[in-house]
């Protein structure tokens, strides 16, 4: 991925999107580093603040250990 996932859909962020944001969680739920999701300065930092949003709603856990043995 090169270019910015939510700039190349013109979308942004949102709490409410969980599909779209689990794309940008690793498999223990944390958040992935800009440089491996390609994601520009100012979407990773919207998106870290809607996982957290997402987080507080428990629309996505805040740690998984699911599928990790
Ligand atoms: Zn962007």
């Amino acid at each position: 991925m090169t270019q910015c996932f939510y700039c190349q859909y013109k979308s942004k962020p949102d709490y409410k999107d969980i599909e779209n944001l689990e794309k940008f969680l690793s498999q223990r739920k944390k958040i992935v580093g800009r440089e491996k999701s390609g994601m520009c300065a100012k979407h990773q930092r919207s998106l870290t603040k809607h996982i957290k949003y997402a987080r507080f709603f428990a629309l996505i856990p805040y740690v998984s250990y699911q599928g990790i043995k």
